[in-house]
């Protein structure tokens, strides 16, 4: 566990850490289109024109072009039915020119989510979002991991935090955030414990916990007083306004390392999208050592 100097935490840099991320991603797509005469290629689905989605579809689509990965993009109608939306995913399931699938969440309040997520080809599941990506991230077997969970250990790993035999505390239990990461956490040896809002005493479990991943979608929800002194404090919280889900300024006199929002697990979320697009595409086209 790194140990502090001073009272002020480390911060962890997500968006240096995401730069050189992405810029790997970048030469293993040109290395990959030279060699294979194709370069990687995401199909991205948006139902609706809900403007945070189309705004985050756009950003990823953007991040793409800059690295050299084609994007396609699938913007379907918001009266678009469930069995429209497995059809369309289906076919971008069997497409050869296409290597990885993201089907923008929420698809909307009368879409069976999970049905059109399960349309996902395994080997296109970049985002981390099937039942069998799941189970192969929770087993410790090959597969894709959720994107934001597998930044999120990256960023540990590139910080030097030991995980093994510490106890690691997530706060939120949702498919894509809490229940994925600790599910990795526990693959490398913490030892876990999942809050959620149900939970009693919160505060007394978080005290307990070497390294504390809030994931609750409340901002500023996780105070100083919530933080063993000198814990790792990762901030996976985006709420309206740059706000995480951590109380920066009282967390950051009790932490060792803490991730800063913006700039922490954000872009860690979008580089890890880019790097399992092109080792999909690098898969699926065969080539060597790319
Ligand atoms: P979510 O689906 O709403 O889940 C929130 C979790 O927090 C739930 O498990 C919920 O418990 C728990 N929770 C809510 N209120 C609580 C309380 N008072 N005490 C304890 N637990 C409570 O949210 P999510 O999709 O996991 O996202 C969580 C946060 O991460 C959001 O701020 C989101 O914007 C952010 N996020 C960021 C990225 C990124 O790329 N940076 C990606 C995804 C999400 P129950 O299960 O009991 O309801």
């Amino acid at each position: 566990m790194p140990q502090t100097t001073s009272s002020t935490a480390r911060l962890m840099d997500g968006s240096a850490l995401a730069r050189q991320m992405v810029e790997q991603a970048a030469e293993r797509a040109a290395a990959l289109t030279r060699q294979t005469g194709q370069a990687p290629c995401l199909a991205t689905v948006l139902v609706g024109e809900d403007p945070a989605s189309v705004t985050y579809v756009r950003m990823k689509r953007a991040r793409c072009e800059k690295a050299g990965i084609r994007s396609r993009h699938i913007a379907l109608p918001a009266a678009t039915t469930t069995a429209q939306l497995i059809a369309t995913i289906g076919e971008l399931s069997d497409d050869p020119g296409v290597h990885g699938i993201l089907l923008q969440h929420p698809a909307g309040p009368h879409i069976d989510e999970r049905a059109a997520f399960e349309a996902i080809a395994p080997a296109k599941d970049v985002d981390g979002v099937t039942f069998h990506s799941f189970a192969a991230m929770s087993f410790g077997l090959d597969g894709f991991a959720s994107c934001t969970p597998g930044g999120i250990m990256r960023l540990l790993d590139h910080y030097d935090v030991d995980l093994t035999g510490k106890h690691a505390v997530v706060v939120g239990r949702s498919a894509i955030l809490g229940k994925p990461v600790g599910m990795l956490l526990l693959g490398r040896n913490a030892t876990v414990t999942y809050c959620h809002s149900r939970t009693n005493d919160l505060a007394a479990i978080t005290r307990e916990a070497d390294v504390l991943i809030a994931a609750v979608g409340r901002p500023r929800f996780i105070h100083g007083d919530h933080i063993k002194p000198g814990a790792v404090v990762i901030d996976a919280g985006y709420n309206p306004g740059n706000v995480g889900d951590v109380d920066f300024d009282s967390a950051v006199t009790r932490a060792s390392l803490l991730t800063p929002v913006p700039g922490g697990v954000g872009p860690m979320t979008i580089a890890t999208l880019l790097t399992q697009t092109v080792d999909a595409a690098s898969r699926q086209l065969g080539a060597t050592a790319v």
